[in-house]
């Protein structure tokens, strides 16, 4: 259900594996993921249970249609009656409303300014991150009163830099605008570690307190990873503020 859970200063970060929900294979047990070819009666079950779990409303969890590029949005309550919009990063003053990320690979990044009570959530997969929607969601912060020096990081399980093989091509595109992404497969072939990669961009943006899951999707039985199995489940990241 839960697979990490931490609070910092009212900040609260939390990521799911794959157990706990009521879905079905392929997408056992705990797919939060609504795009992904799963019953939706399941995804909204199993929603509900995360949402329980860590003491939440449902009602108050605001999701994304991520789309892999680097828009952000500001709100302060969940969507209304309109389409979600398509960004891969959403940012709140609203104490009590939760930011969630789906992922099966990509990074999700989980940021707070408990003294400024701003949160935000990103998707950074290697195209976002390439684009640069973490420092497009810490500027948005900072817009809002946030201060990158107190700002807290925690990004979830995702694809490691010795398991995400890429053409040697892609490799060096990512590389030239991300150096610190430059990575090799435990096999020897080009790879891109597209965490390091976030972690790099934050640190140039004086975003020091940081944590790293140390879960590789793709090598553990106990996340969904796309690249290993292509039709699965999504996990989720969650923050709020007290
Ligand atoms: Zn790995």
């Amino acid at each position: 259900m839960i697979g990490q859970r931490e609070s910092v200063s009212g900040a609260h970060f939390a990521f799911t594996d794959r157990w706990g929900g009521v879905s079905a294979a392929p997408y056992e047990e705990l797919n939060l993921g609504g795009a992904v070819g799963d019953d939706a009666e399941a995804v909204r079950t199993n929603r509900e249970l995360a949402a329980k779990s860590l003491g939440l409303d449902p009602a108050q969890v605001v999701w994304m249609n991520q789309v892999h590029g680097a828009d952000v949005a500001v709100l302060d309550e969940p969507w209304g009656a309109e389409p979600v919009p398509e960004v891969d990063a959403i940012v709140t003053a609203r104490r009590g409303l939760a930011l969630a990320v789906l992922t099966a690979d990509c990074t999700p990044v989980l940021l707070a300014d408990p003294v400024a009570g701003i949160a935000a959530a990103a998707h950074a997969g290697r195209p976002g991150m390439v684009a640069g929607v973490v420092p497009a969601a810490v500027r948005a912060m900072t817009e809002l009163g946030a201060e990158p020096s107190r700002i807290v990081v925690r990004t979830g399980p995702a694809v490691c830099g010795r398991c995400y093989e890429v053409p040697e091509a892609m490799r060096a595109e990512v590389a030239a605008v991300e150096p610190a992404a430059h990575a090799e497969t435990s096999w020897g072939t080009e790879a891109v570690d597209v965490t390091a990669g976030v972690h790099a961009q934050l640190e140039r943006l004086g975003v020091r307190d940081r944590e790293q899951s140390p879960v590789c999707t793709l090598e553990s039985g106990d996340h969904f990873s796309y690249r290993r199995d292509r039709t699965t489940g999504r996990l989720a990241g969650y923050v709020w503020l007290d």
